[in-house]
């Protein structure tokens, strides 16, 4: 799936462009254009990505701190700048607009859904926020702001792939050490997610392509992703227990948001060399997805690789109506509270947008 990528604010930034070299180091080439915005010109000076500073003569480029109703109408104020400097990028080959946020921050958090409803008023083609949830450690301000941030992108976006910071880091990882981990595990995952709807030439035809992932991702809502890999024989038949191991593996611990298993739909890719890949493996671990899922729309396809691994790449669509959305709710809600704001997040509504920015 060839797609643009917009990163606002810092971690939309540093993730944006750890995807963009992930692509291409990779050589996938599915990434045709990749932009930071920020208000804080500091954060922009570390990527070598193209960038824009917005709100300048708001903030001087010393950023919103936490306050996501800044970053909200500072990116309402300069949207139709962004949407220039986007102009000449989203040609007509990209077949998706991925707007990449920390949804606990200020310029990300109140920018990025404000940008993915301006983008969906002007392109016909689908537009995602991939937002990243704060750790359970992270401040009350974090919790609330991307409480509300959550909700509003979930409802501005044709679909919302959520990341939760604390589901990839390593135990002992140092707050930097792990947001890199975090960054590294998402480029790989959602890199290889793009890469896999790429048409591969002289291959089967059970290879995934574009419109499997975007009708996946078609019902809206929350959208989570999830890999595992393992060595492979190097006979197809020796590998039906290892691609239905590894998927289990994808689905039961390496989600972007654990334990939210039940979904609407699903993309099950199991990436391989072609002559590893077993189909009695492939589809036994689809129907095995189908069955945990409670799904039965559960899409599947192939991702040749050449490699002497396979892998289950897993994305979910229609979480949000799981425990853990509901949990990481109630921890928003509470903190905006204990905060002296009036905010339940619910009430973080499209009219409150409209009137307030
Ligand atoms: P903004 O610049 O105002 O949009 O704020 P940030 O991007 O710093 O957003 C803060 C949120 O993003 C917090 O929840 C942080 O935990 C998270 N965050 C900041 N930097 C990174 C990063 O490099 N990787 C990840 N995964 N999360 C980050």
């Amino acid at each position: 799936m060839k797609v643009v990528l917009i990163g606002v604010g810092q971690a939309g930034g540093k993730v944006t462009q750890s995807l963009a070299q992930f692509d291409y180091d990779m050589g996938f080439d599915a990434v045709r254009g990749a932009l930071a915005v920020n208000t804080a010109r500091a954060d922009l000076q570390n990527l070598d990505i193209d960038t824009a500073l917005i709100g300048q003569d708001r903030v001087k480029g010393h950023g919103v701190g936490g306050d996501n109703e800044l970053g909200a109408q500072i990116m309402q104020e300069n949207a139709t700048e962004v949407l220039d400097e986007l102009d000449g990028r989203i040609t007509t080959e990209a077949e998706a607009i991925v707007v990449v946020a920390g949804l606990g921050g200020g310029t990300g958090s109140g920018g990025a859904p404000m940008l993915a409803r301006e983008l969906k008023r002007i392109y016909e083609k689908p537009v995602y926020v991939l937002g990243i949830l704060p750790g359970r450690d992270e401040g009350g301000l974090y919790q609330a702001n991307a409480g509300r941030s959550l909700k509003t992108a979930a409802r501005e976006a044709d679909s919302l792939l959520l990341v939760d910071n604390d589901a990839w880091r390593g135990s002992g990882d140092s707050v930097a050490a792990g947001f890199e981990r975090v960054n590294d595990a998402i480029s790989q995952r959602v890199g290889l997610l793009f890469a896999s709807g790429e048409a591969v030439e002289g291959v089967g035809e059970s290879v995934v392509d574009s419109s499997e992932i975007i009708n996946t991702l078609r019902g809206g809502g929350i959208a989570s992703i999830g890999y595992a890999s393992a060595e492979a024989g190097e006979d197809a038949s020796e590998n039906v227990n290892t691609i239905t191991s590894v998927t289990r593996k994808a689905l039961l611990t390496s989600m972007s948001l654990p334990n939210a298993v039940k979904a609407d739909s699903a993309l099950l890719v199991v990436a391989g060399d072609p002559e590893r890949l077993s189909r009695k493996g492939v589809e036994r671990a689809r129907r095995w997805v189908e069955d945990q899922t409670g799904s039965m729309e559960v899409r599947g396809g192939d991702f040749p690789l050449g490699s002497d691994k396979v892998a289950s790449l897993i994305v979910l669509s229609g979480i949000e109506r799981s425990e853990r959305v509901d949990e990481f709710m109630e921890r928003a809600t509470e903190a905006a509270n204990s905060q002296g704001g009036t905010t339940d997040p619910d009430e973080f509504t499209n009219d409150q947008l409209d009137g307030l920015f």
